[in-house]
């Protein structure tokens, strides 16, 4: 109980203003008075993405500033999503080929570069066994086997052809879909960090439905305080970072799934058996200054299991850090934000 109340006043403090779940609700408090150096908060919620979503800004551009943020993540959905049958991704997905549009182009790239970096754990082709297991529609169901087995031969991102030049993108094979669902948050969080930049924000907050990125430090100075969310109860927390010009984003099995005769199905698909993950791990919180790095690496080493994301981590600690939580409660802490990582429970810090 004493820890919910913590977690409150944590996420109160993060976000600089209590948040409040509602539909496009808006509370942008503007001195009346505002001049150059007069500095105002705004903050704004909207639901986009299938979550609920927080921007916060400070600074005498705040208000114009959180306006911006919140239409690109309205734009960004309706760009992105594989559920609007109107998007450029499901378009994509009906025809087969198509121009992108610069964000498309961007993500289809950076997705064709996660997949050569995890070695096929990130893995945007998988979207026809997404479908089959009836994630897209909510219509869930458990595979044949044989059925996942052929689904998968539609999943292997090297027969995607995308120009970077033209962003002309085909698909080599007649089933091929895909979704870029594992990064488009980060993406988004990110994009709304580079709007802040253009507004010349002093300190700024956004939270995706759990996932968040930091704009500097909090206006006193000191780093924000971000929560990393229990995988069993969404109001209490297994550590706080501190953090500033950060991306903080947990991927889990946990945030989706269906239960069939007893047993979990997730939505975090092993592009190597087209079953949901289980690779003993609850969940992955990346830490990085790439929002979309930090989103593709959350979902992928979710994939991965401790032994390999730690290995990866290895190879690549310079560009994130991580917290990873295991199906038996144990927790490994990446030695780059250890010292900014604060728990009640017991956590090993991989060097
Ligand atoms: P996240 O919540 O960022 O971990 O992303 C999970 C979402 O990414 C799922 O809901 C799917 O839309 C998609 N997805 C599932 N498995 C994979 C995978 N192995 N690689 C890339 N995207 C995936
Ligand atoms: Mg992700």
């Amino acid at each position: 109980m004493k820890r919910k109340i913590l977690y409150a006043l944590i996420l109160a403090a993060a976000l600089g203003t209590a948040a409040c779940a509602t539909d496009e609700h808006s509370s942008a408090t503007e001195n009346s008075q505002n001049t150059d150096n007069v500095s105002s908060e705004a903050t704004q919620d909207v639901f986009a993405m299938d979550t609920y979503m927080t921007v916060t800004a400070y600074g005498k551009n705040a208000t114009a500033a959180v306006d911006d943020a919140i239409a690109e993540i309205k734009r960004l959905d309706a760009l992105l999503s594989t559920g609007d049958e109107n998007s450029e991704i499901a378009q994509l997905n009906v025809n087969k080929s198509a121009v992108l549009s610069e964000d498309g182009g961007y993500l289809v790239e950076r997705a064709i570069e996660l997949y050569d970096m995890t070695d096929g754990a990130f893995d945007i082709a998988i979207y026809p066994v997404m479908q089959e297991w009836g994630f897209p529609t909510k219509d869930f169901k458990v595979p044949e086997d044989a059925t996942l087995k052929e689904l998968l031969t539609l999943a292997d991102v090297s027969d995607i052809n995308y120009d970077s030049q033209t962003r002309e993108i085909s698909f080599v094979k007649d089933g091929m879909e895909i979704d870029l669902g594992g990064i488009a948050k980060g993406y988004t969080s990110s994009r709304i960090m580079q709007i802040f930049d253009e507004y010349d924000i002093e300190s700024g907050l956004v939270n995706l439905g759990g996932n968040v990125q930091t704009y500097h430090t909090k206006t006193d100075g000191t780093k924000w305080r971000v929560a990393v969310q229990s995988p069993e109860d969404d109001s209490d927390y297994i550590g706080v970072l501190d953090v500033s010009d950060k991306a903080v984003i947990t991927s889990g099995g946990y945030e989706r799934y269906f239960e069939q005769d007893g047993k979990i199905y997730h939505h975090i698909i092993d592009p190597a058996t087209g079953y949901p993950a289980d690779s003993g791990l609850k969940s992955v919180t990346i830490i990085s200054d790439d929002g979309t790095l930090a989103d593709g690496l959350s979902t992928s080493l979710f994939v991965m299991g401790k032994d390999k994301a730690a290995e990866f981590w290895k190879a690549h600690s310079d560009e994130f850090d991580f917290v990873l939580l295991t199906d038996d409660d144990k927790m490994y802490v990446s030695e780059g934000i250890a010292d900014d990582y604060t728990s009640d429970y017991n956590y090993e810090v991989i060097q």
